[in-house]
């Protein structure tokens, strides 16, 4: 490597450190190029003006200290192997001899670093242990003298024990040599730098390696995180560009047609959020580009119905339209209660029907063939006006004639494979509208679900009683048999109750897309804390239920996805009739469901379940003006950590402000499914609820760029860069919507 040798982001490590040290690299990190390893950020800096003083160390706090190492010993881990290395340092600052203890396991590159009599800035976390004062596995950088410490902030980097933080600084010192602006290029518009008052690419990765002061740091962290959110905002308007270009069936209605008749028979007035919705929706209808558009509503907003007149307006203007659900459960519950409020409007075909009505028809994998032909027949032949059904609707031979809308229920169970299937049934791209109760924070809906227009629905049929919430600890013996007393209660009062278990049975996991066969292991209780008791199941609280001498007169029934669907519909009717009073289920019932005389949530274990998930179990009660109670109960301690989930699901009813208290809680990878995927995440820097205003600028700058073309034709930098950034694992992300 020549000193002046300039590098470009594809420069490959090895011609700018040597193969030994590039082949560390790439063991360490994976990196391979000048690029990769220029994004290898700090976690944070350390700086000498947080100094602390040993005297003074607030425990629980992190801190940074510049000490003297007083003696280093090392000693053999008795229950697992390797060694703990035990580092005693004296403040170095002044005349105070408090001495810190520190730690280290396997601490290689500490034994080698710090030697008796080296001074060094010490970074980490006070704890105490066994009465003293220690810090645990510390971030250090060695000094010469400890006036000599360095005034620069130092960086401190996600790194190894073969890979440590210094050797990442020696490393980043030789690739930043040879950076410069010939071989990065800036592709954001220098007026939208200057508006942003970020730094320029160049100058931002010398600054967030090696910043003058911590806040220079900062400042060149926000330069990529907004780099990250405005090529992200920049693919979703070009994507929303595109669409509009896209045709479609302008879908009119008629001022006579089914829309008209079946308002005119709604027993209800519809809420303000249906009536905006609505209009919302049947604007898009009649546009000529496909309608993608998610519709967000609380539970028990009315979300189906304002779905349903949709698809009457569709259906008038002579189309199809199909509702997806994700479960058997719900698309039953879907079909009945869609049949019931078209009443003759809906039985189309049938003998004696009204002469408007349309068909209605569903289609699950539990039909038998005659079911499945005529159910198929209806859709190909254009006869049937909705078709309800679960993923058997994505099979090869559902076909319609004309296929106008496509309403998706609780999008997040669905995929992108699953939406194109139901696009594919068309011609030219049907309109589609995704429902979901999950409420959404802004700055999610606009990165995850970006290229969609959100209908926001916040109000509630009116007479919809208040749901309270309660935790219940089951370390009480009186509080069990309060649970129980409960229950009794509400059914007495000819009311219905819900008792929601984690587990099916002892021997297999549930869920309603596990194989049977799943291993139980994998649906272990969240692994903080103690062990506890194994979470209940919907076998044994049948047990117990069904032996308990106040439960003899009541007529018990349990749900649960092992259940055959005909199995399943009979117990769901049993409830929904209010033959049976207790339901004892899985969160099969978590979406959709929706029995009005249900007053009782009982949600035993309900540590198990995450935050919207009991915010959606909760929402199954109070739905028929009647108030409701949620009960979740839990073997683990109040300040046990999975606890403050649920005290938070107790303080609030708010679905928004959960979302939010959910969302803190996780990593972004985690919100766009990364994780589960197993690909990286596509925002590295970008924290979807922490940058929140930035991506709020990112979208209004990028709308504005964009405005009305597809390709940024004036700024081709800028348009290979979000090219190059939208590659595969981008474009599923991007889809997600
Ligand atoms: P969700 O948005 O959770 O899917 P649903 O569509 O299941 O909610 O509606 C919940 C209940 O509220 C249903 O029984 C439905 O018939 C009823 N409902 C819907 N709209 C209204 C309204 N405007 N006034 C009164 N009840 C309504
Ligand atoms: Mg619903």
């Amino acid at each position: 490597m020549t000193p002046n040798q300039l590098f470009t982001p594809e420069t490959t490590l090895d011609s700018v450190l040597g193969t030994a040290t590039a082949r560390k690299v790439e063991t360490a990190f994976g990196y391979v190029t000048v690029g990769e390893m220029l994004a290898h950020f700090p976690r944070r800096y350390m700086e000498i003006g947080e100094l602390s003083k040993i005297s003074d160390l607030p425990v629980g706090d992190d801190v940074t200290i510049v000490a003297e190492v007083q003696s280093v010993n090392q000693r053999r881990m008795q229950s697992r192997s390797g060694f703990l290395l035990e580092v005693v340092v004296s403040d170095a600052l002044g005349p105070d001899q408090s001495t810190l203890r520190m730690t280290f396991f396997n601490g290689f590159e500490a034994k080698r670093d710090l030697q008796v009599g080296s001074t060094a800035m010490f970074s980490g976390k006070v704890t105490i242990y066994r009465n003293h004062l220690e810090l645990t596995q510390p971030d250090y950088s060695l000094l010469d003298t400890a006036a000599d410490a360095d005034p620069r902030p130092i960086p401190i980097y996600p790194a190894t024990a073969k890979f440590p933080n210094k050797k990442i600084r020696d490393v980043l010192a030789l690739v930043l040599a040879g950076v410069s602006p010939s071989g990065f290029p800036e592709f954001i518009p220098e007026a939208i730098l200057e508006t942003q008052r970020i730094p320029t690419r160049v100058l931002a990765y010398e600054n967030i390696h090696r910043p003058q002061t911590v806040g220079q740091g900062y400042a060149a962290r926000t330069r990529f995180a907004f780099e990250e959110a405005f090529l992200l905002q920049l693919a979703l308007a070009q994507r929303r560009v595109y669409r509009l270009q896209q045709p479609a069936i302008a879908r009119h209605g008629s001022s006579d047609g089914l829309l008209s008749a079946f308002d005119k028979t709604l027993p209800f007035t519809l809420t303000d959020g249906q009536i905006t919705s609505g209009m919302e929706i049947s604007a898009d209808l009649v546009r000529g580009h496909p309608m993608n558009r998610l519709l967000q509503g609380e539970v028990g907003s009315g979300k189906t119905l304002v779905a349903l007149r949709a698809m009457l307006q569709v259906i008038d203007s002579g189309g199809q339209t199909a509702l997806l659900a994700p479960t058997e459960v719900l698309a039953q519950q879907h079909y009945q209660s869609i049949r019931k409020l078209l009443g003759s409007l809906g039985a189309g075909g049938e003998l004696g029907s009204d002469p408007r009505a349309t068909r209605v028809d569903i289609l699950t994998g539990s039909l038998n063939t005659a079911q499945r032909k005529k159910a198929l027949l209806g859709a190909a032949s254009g006869e049937t006006g909705i078709l309800v059904g679960t993923h058997a609707l994505l099979a090869d031979m559902v076909s319609f004639v004309d296929l106008g809308l496509v309403v998706v229920d609780e999008q997040h169970r669905f995929g992108v494979e699953q939406r194109d299937a139901m696009r594919s049934k068309a011609e030219t791209p049907p309109h589609m509208l995704v429902m979901t109760a999950t409420p959404i924070p802004r700055t999610v809906a606009m990165t995850v679900f970006g290229d969609l227009e959100i209908s926001l629905m916040k109000s509630l049929p009116p007479g919809r009683a208040p749901i309270s919430t309660h935790l219940v600890p089951l370390q009480i013996p009186k509080m069990q048999q309060r649970l129980f007393t409960r229950i009794a209660e509400e059914t007495a009062k000819g009311h219905q109750v819900y008792v929601v278990c984690p587990r099916i049975s002892e021997k297999t996991a549930e869920d309603d897309f596990l194989p049977a066969a799943a291993d139980p292991e994998s649906e272990a209780p969240a692994g903080d804390g103690p062990p506890k008791p194994a979470s209940m199941t919907v076998e044994k609280m049948m047990e117990i239920l069904e032996s308990m001498p106040i439960f003899a007169d009541t007529e018990i029934r349990a749900l649960h996805g092992r259940m055959s669907s005909d199995e399943k519909f009979e117990a769901m009717q049993a409830f929904d009739s209010g033959k049976a009073a207790i339901l004892v289920a899985t969160t099969v019932i978590e979406v959709g469901v929706d029995v009005h005389n249900a007053t009782l949530m009982v949600i035993i274990d309900a540590e198990n379940f995450g935050i919207s998930q009991l915010h959606q179990l909760r929402g199954r009660v109070g739905r028929g003006g009647l108030p409701g109670t949620c009960l979740m109960a839990t073997w683990l301690d109040a300040d046990h950590p999975s606890v403050a989930r649920l005290q938070a699901v107790e303080s609030t009813t708010d679905g928004f402000i959960l979302a939010e208290s959910d969302l803190n809680e996780r990593r972004e990878g985690d919100i766009l499914g990364a994780s589960q995927s197993g690909s990286k995440s596509a925002l590295k820097v970008l924290r979807v609820m922490k940058d929140a205003k930035l991506i709020a600028r990112a979208r209004t700058t990028a709308e504005s760029l964009v405005a009305g073309e597809v390709s940024l034709d004036s700024y081709p930098g800028l348009q290979s860069a979000v090219e190059a950034w939208v590659d595969e694992d981008m474009q599923a992300f991007l889809e997600r919507g």
